[in-house]
């Protein structure tokens, strides 16, 4: 039998039109199928569907994040593989935090969009489909991961990040290497695939929204920091941390962040760096943080930060719980 796989549309560039002001709004999924009719011709077979709501990915939230997997578990079993079609504002987000709610992963799940409309004659749409359903659809070469492919890359989703609001290779990966590169042939680097442990799929559908990130600079102020400290509700906070997880000494600071700590608000500390690791306690300038509990999140990236603390507050049973799993790799989002 044929290999299949679902097409499952969210919005985003891609499948966009201008609208009578000139303005790029979304637009519905069969216009994507008429702008690539070679698809027709493919040995796999290509079912689709889209989300209730067909969004500029600027407007992600959880809710959607939640649609997308429902969709992902509810198929499962009928499909190889599963392309989600999205904007590239935010596909690093919804590629973290599906990596972090798809547990046991046995099947390629892989974001693509791009940075023109399908419909333009110089899109970078349809190479991005092809060889994101091309990736989805190749049962030997099996990568049971959720990954971007864009532009002849194939990244590990949580690695990844947008890096150009211009160019069509828009995605980066500064932290871990392609999975795969595409040219006459897609080259696919087997050694660097997480396989899943086992074949118990599990889908995470419940993410935790009280979480903030402290992004520092120079002259932050004291009024700034405790704004959001004292949110209510206040979960957990990355705090978007100088170089190898500096942070400033002053004593108005550390202060505020140990009393965040003690009301039992987790603390994660990920670097501003574009590549490299937090080392907390390599200078004097992230010593006072490991003192005062805050969890280091070595290579990690923001957006992959951010959506595994939503994971695991949305999933674990205690505060400790949730220190011990943000220091470990979860899905190949960090290096140790
Ligand atoms: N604003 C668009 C979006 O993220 C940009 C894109 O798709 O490239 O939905």
């Amino acid at each position: 039998m044929n290999n299949a796989v679902l097409m499952i549309y969210t919005g985003g560039t891609i499948g966009m039109v201008q609208n009578e002001q000139g303005v790029l709004q979304p637009f519905k999924l069969d216009r994507i199928s008429d702008a690539v009719p070679l698809l027709k011709n493919v040995s796999y077979r290509i079912d689709s569907c889209q989300l209730s709501a067909i969004i500029d990915s600027s407007d992600m939230c959880v809710k959607v994040w939640a649609e997308i997997a429902q969709i992902i578990e509810k198929e499962y079993d009928r499909y190889d593989g599963f392309v989600v079609l999205h904007g590239t504002d935010t596909m690093a987000y919804t590629a973290s935090a599906l990596s972090f709610m798809l547990e046991n992963l046995g099947k390629p799940v892989v974001l693509t969009g791009s940075q023109l409309p399908l419909g333009m004659l110089r899109s970078d749409g349809r190479g991005n489909i092809v060889g994101a359903l091309e990736i989805a659809s190749a049962q030997k070469t099996n990568i049971p991961e959720v990954s971007i492919y864009f532009e002849d890359k194939l990244y590990r989703g949580n690695r990844s990040t947008k890096f150009s609001a211009q160019n069509f290779d828009a995605f980066a990966s500064f932290n871990y290497p392609p999975l795969a590169t595409a040219g006459i042939d897609i080259s696919y680097n087997k050694h660097l695939v997480l396989y899943p442990e086992s074949t118990d799929f599990k889908v995470y559908k419940a993410l935790n929204e009280n979480v903030a990130v402290l992004t520092l600079f120079p002259g932050i102020s004291q009024k700034l920091v405790n704004a959001i400290l004292d949110t209510p509700d206040l979960e957990g906070v990355v705090i978007s941390s100088y170089g190898s997880g500096n942070a400033p000494t002053e004593g108005w600071f550390i202060d505020a962040l140990s009393k965040a700590s003690e009301k039992g608000i987790v603390l994660y500390d990920v670097t501003q760096c574009k590549s490299g690791t937090v080392r907390i306690g390599q200078y004097a300038t992230s010593y006072d943080l490991g003192r005062i509990g805050v969890v280091g999140g070595y290579d990690i990236t923001i957006e992959a930060a951010i959506t595994k603390m939503m994971f695991l507050l949305g999933n674990c049973s205690d505060r400790e719980q949730v220190k011990q799993l943000l220091k470990q790799s979860l899905r190949g989002e960090i290096t140790v």
